[in-house]
């Protein structure tokens, strides 16, 4: 296990941090995002849309309407997935394998559901109004 740690000090540190590990990316990864409402979840993974060299990353938001918006990197997909409405995952079938095989898969609330894939951990802790710690655990 490899455990790191940065602070962020604004939304833009924030995407520059989520930046460079989209950049690292690859295909196949499942990114799991932890930290409450307001914490970072959304800047983070739009920071990891632009690494990922997705045009409209500025537009990247948490779907609200749907379980997953997909996205069009330069080499593969991202995903991204929100469960914050789901109530139980018991008639919910996300099949997370079959959007692995086209990119990497992100999620926020990933505490409503059980995971059996080896997945990176960002966890994100709200510090004061403008700072957060970014915790990344990778397995
Ligand atoms: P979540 O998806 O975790 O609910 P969002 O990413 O949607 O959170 O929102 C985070 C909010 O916190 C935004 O309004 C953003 O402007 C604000 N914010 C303040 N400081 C930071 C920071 N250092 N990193 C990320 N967001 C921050
Ligand atoms: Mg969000």
């Amino acid at each position: 296990m490899e455990r790191t740690e940065f602070i962020s000090k604004n939304p833009f540190d924030t995407w520059q941090i989520g930046e460079r590990l989209g950049k690292m990316a690859k295909k196949g990864e499942l990114y799991l995002l932890y930290g409450e409402l307001g914490a970072g979840k959304t800047q983070f993974i739009k920071g990891m849309a632009r690494g990922m060299g997705i045009e409209d990353w500025e537009y990247v938001v948490s779907p609200s309407f749907t379980l997953m918006n997909i996205y069009e990197g330069k080499k593969f997909n991202l995903c991204h997935v929100d469960l914050y409405r789901i109530e139980s995952m018991e008639a919910i079938e996300l099949n997370i394998e079959e959007y692995l095989q086209e990119g990497i898969v992100a999620v926020e609330w990933p505490e409503k559901k059980d995971w059996q894939i080896d997945a990176i951990k960002i966890i994100l802790h709200v510090i004061d109004d403008d700072t957060r710690k970014i915790e990344l655990i990778k397995p």
